[in-house]
């Protein structure tokens, strides 16, 4: 059963989250990149909140900061509660540290009401969720799930430090990974980062699964020539090939995501035309295609169908398609069936509304997946907008949100001793 006594201290939850943001550069807030001086403070700060909710506090060999209570039952495993505490350049105040924060707040409540768990408990702040500087992203759940490679570590950034040396200055130890073995379940909060939650007025989305993202380059290649003239008869356009196939991928999504197999989007974000100037005709145009999908053999298919499209509007077009190539590819991850049932309850117990969903976004649960079962709760966020400083979740809804993670910890916790 449910426990509906699970209320936080909504006012330090939300005093935490404040607290976090402002440790930002003060020329753009708010930005705390991860592996930067800034991203070490707010971890000073948020390892000493850790303490002071009585968590003993450590950084594990994939640099990521673990707060942890032990349980009466050293066999029960771990129940871990993560998400990310560095932001995107000008980015917001939640996205990611809702996560932290709410964990922190369930330990300080577990503490505060004397309540013993089974399971041990961690907290964690997972290492570069977001894109960094060695150009990847959530480094410290691939670290603990055998997702970052020898050729992951030898990644660099700009100045040449390597992403081996990056997770040693952060207090990792990238000769020491390994997989844990020991993970019960693994939850997430997170705001929803779209407008869904907030357009149907519902408290809480419960994840069915989080997309996999696949990225795709197309180069097409024509002849350049002088937009005067060269009549229009004998033209090889490359862009006039990107153009159609642009539009293509527009209507292919569309439907996509309307076949019910779940969320399917697809988004031409980089073109890139060469010579780009208003009088030449293009020699070449390249385009990068991001296509997320809960179901990987659509995800399958829309390659396929992408890739014969491409060859379909170069031929039309009397250009050459170069190549197709997956920049990168991530398998879609499934919530845990059982875990997600815990959290409807939870919600249903305390009168707030909810509905299943998928996330559209990555996650460091997508990683945690691979060796435990995860879940995750959205909160709705002030017009869906994220990755900004407009990024915004009330207190109320963040509370909300907290309050059913952890009626659904304690669920888990005396349903599996
Ligand atoms: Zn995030």
């Amino acid at each position: 059963m449910p426990k509906t006594d699970a209320i936080i201290d909504r006012d330090r939850l939300w005093e935490d989250i404040m607290a976090l943001g402002a440790v930002t550069d003060p020329a753009r807030p708010y930005t705390r990149r991860s592996f930067s001086q800034l991203f070490l403070e707010g971890r000073a700060w948020l390892a000493e909140r850790f303490l002071a909710a009585g968590l003993s506090t450590h950084i594990d060999a994939a640099g990521n900061l673990i707060g942890r209570r032990e349980g009466e039952d050293p066999q029960a495993g771990t129940i871990v509660i993560g998400s990310h505490s560095d932001s995107v350049p000008s980015g917001g105040r939640f996205d990611g540290m809702a996560g932290v924060i709410a964990g922190l707040a369930i330990a300080r409540d577990l503490r505060d009401q004397g309540i013993m768990l089974g399971h041990a408990l961690e907290i964690v702040d997972f290492l570069a969720e977001e894109p960094s500087e060695y150009g990847i992203s959530c480094v410290g759940s691939r670290g603990i799930t055998g997702m970052l490679s020898p050729a992951d570590l030898r990644l660099h950034n700009k100045q040449d430090e390597t992403l081996e040396a990056a997770l040693s200055r952060m207090g990792g130890d990238p000769g020491r990974l390994a997989i844990r073995t020991d993970i019960a379940a693994g939850f997430e909060l997170h705001i929803e980062q779209g407008p869904v939650l907030e357009a149907k007025e519902i408290n809480i989305g419960i994840v069915t699964s989080i997309v996999g993202i696949t990225r795709i380059e197309i180069i097409f290649q024509g002849t350049a020539g002088h937009a005067g003239t060269t009549p229009m008869t004998l033209r090889r356009d490359p862009l006039i090939a990107a153009a159609g196939l642009i539009g293509w991928i527009r209507d292919k999504a569309e439907a996509f995501a309307a076949r019910g197999r779940g969320h399917f989007v697809a988004t031409t974000g980089i073109v890139e035309v060469l010579p780009n100037a208003s009088n030449v005709i293009p020699k070449t145009a390249r385009i990068v295609v991001d296509a997320r999908s809960e179901d990987r053999d659509l995800m399958e298919e829309f390659c396929r169908a992408l890739d014969a499209e491409s060859l379909a509007f170069a031929d039309a077009a009397n250009v050459d398609r170069l190549n197709l190539t997956r920049l990168s590819d991530s398998m879609p991850a499934a919530c845990d069936p059982a875990l997600q049932e815990l959290l409807g309850a939870s919600a249903d117990a305390s009168g707030r509304s909810s509905m299943r969903m998928a996330s559209g976004a990555g996650h460091d649960m997508a990683f945690i997946s691979l060796v435990a079962p995860v879940a995750m709760v959205f909160i709705p966020c002030k017009g869906g907008r994220s990755h900004t400083p407009e990024e915004w979740a009330s207190p109320e809804a963040l509370a909300a949100g907290t309050e059913v993670l952890l009626d659904a910890i304690l669920s888990f916790d005396s349903s599996s001793r």
